[in-house]
């Protein structure tokens, strides 16, 4: 007997139809004599509906109000899936964030989980009962609702496996398993069988949104196993057991293995970040200081960064990226601090996208990146910023050659599959 922690997502949580046919993934599992909770997930778009709601009430809402409203989603979905076990004749209940509970510090909209305390729902699951649990949700320490950022469900489902200390938490969604790329753009994207905590890491930061970043740091941190794998399967689909989606393992599990693993586990796009460049700063000591100083000050995260080297006049441009959702408030921050940073103008792009390949290959082989410009050099495709970590290459392009540039990669690090 084991005890699982069980995730589905919105678009597997869509409909009474869809409700029901989690209700009967669940009651199996439970059958097969193991202990178990559930995490769900608003219907999909239901999530954005709200949040609509709470722009059109007051474009400056209060974050306190906006998580009463957006974690109203996923009450509703625990209800109807505790519902849907009963009529299955399986014992079941709802434990809302605040009821576990589940507690989070104050950062209203974008939580982070500090304490469960898990043994009411360590009872309760002993005692047969399936505990439905709705994710994105918490209390926070003045007693009120707090939601973990946008697809938080996934952390919640690992946090709680972490508190009642499952021996599994799987991840139900729409796609079988973590792919080399999103199947939604490249139709040759291949499934991993097993992917480790590293580079799920590095995939989920750079724009993978199969899980949330956060989720997987607290998975890595807590040792939880995960697994993900697809909700949309028949009844006499291959027990979960058999890991039949994605695990994601450790370096040292990986070893044993998979000896014959392609240099590059994953490809990723993200379309999320804009560029700035100030030209013609001062090359002294102070001079970054100046830019980013005041960026981190006001909250804002910098990712790539650039500098030139410097042209005869002792000057140097610099380039950076900051989440396109900031880029109207980097612009006015450094506007205002045009004299004291001592640019010439500022230039700003938000028609970008970042690619990245990952793989922990690459620590003991040379020439990923060359291969990287090499073949977008080939289609065209002009890189305009680089960064790397040791299991990661990134480049900044044009928005508009996202797909051509993630198609084209998968094919020249050989993961195209049939
Ligand atoms: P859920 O509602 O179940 O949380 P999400 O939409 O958040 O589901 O995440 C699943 C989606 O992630 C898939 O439909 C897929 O389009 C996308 N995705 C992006 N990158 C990958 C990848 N490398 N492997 C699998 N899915 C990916
Ligand atoms: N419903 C929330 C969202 O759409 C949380 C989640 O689904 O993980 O972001
Ligand atoms: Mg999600």
């Amino acid at each position: 007997m084991a005890r699982i922690v069980m995730k589905f997502g919105g678009t597997s949580m869509a409909g009474t139809e869809r409700i029901r046919r989690v209700a009967r993934i669940v009651q199996r599992q439970q059958a097969a004599g193991h202990e178990v909770a559930v995490v769900v997930s608003a219907m999909a778009g239901e999530t954005d509906r709200l949040v609509n709601f709470c722009r059109e009430a007051n474009p400056l809402y209060d974050p306190a109000e906006y998580d009463v409203v957006v974690a109203s989603g996923e009450q509703v979905t625990s209800g109807l899936l505790a519902m849907h076990l009963q009529a299955l004749g399986c014992s079941a209940r709802s434990w809302l964030g605040w009821q576990v509970p589940i507690k989070t510090d104050d950062a209203h909209a974008k939580a982070r989980i500090e304490d469960i305390d898990a043994d009411a729902l360590i009872a309760s699951m002993a005692s047969g009962e399936i505990a439905v649990i709705p994710g994105f949700q918490g209390v926070s320490p003045a007693g009120r609702v707090t939601t973990l950022g946008r697809g938080g469900s996934d952390t919640s489902a690992v946090a709680v496996a972490a508190a009642v200390n499952a021996d599994r938490c799987d991840i139900y969604t729409d796609v079988d398993g973590v792919y080399t790329t999103d199947p939604r753009i490249v139709a040759k994207a291949r499934k991993l069988k097993n992917v480790t905590y590293e580079e799920m890491l590095e995939l989920a930061s750079v724009g993978s949104k199969v899980l949330q970043t956060r989720s997987v740091s607290l998975a890595m941190k807590e040792g939880v196993r995960v697994q993900v794998l697809s909700s949309f399967i028949d009844d006499d689909a291959p027990a979960a057991d058999t890991i039949p989606g994605t695990m994601i393992v450790s370096d040292e599990e990986l070893e044993g293995l998979d000896m014959e693993r392609q240099l590059i586990t994953g490809i990723a796009a993200d379309k999320n970040e804009a560029k700035i460049t100030l030209t013609r700063i001062a090359d002294r000591p102070g001079a970054v200081a100046a830019i980013f100083g005041p960026l981190a000050a006001a909250n804002i995260n910098v990712d790539m960064i650039i500098q030139n080297i410097a042209k005869d006049r002792g000057e140097t441009d610099v380039t950076f990226t900051v989440p396109i959702s900031d880029l109207a408030r980097a612009q006015a921050l450094l506007e205002e601090r045009k004299d004291t940073i001592g640019y010439y103008r500022m230039l700003s792009n938000g028609k970008v996208a970042k690619i990245s390949v990952v793989g922990v290959g690459m620590r003991s082989h040379a020439g990923v990146a060359a291969t990287m410009f090499r073949a977008l050099a080939d289609r065209g495709i002009n890189i305009q910023a680089i960064t790397t970590s040791e299991i990661k290459v990134s480049v900044l392009i044009d928005e508009d050659e996202t797909e051509l540039a993630v198609r084209v990669l998968h094919t020249a690090y050989e993961l195209d599959g049939e």
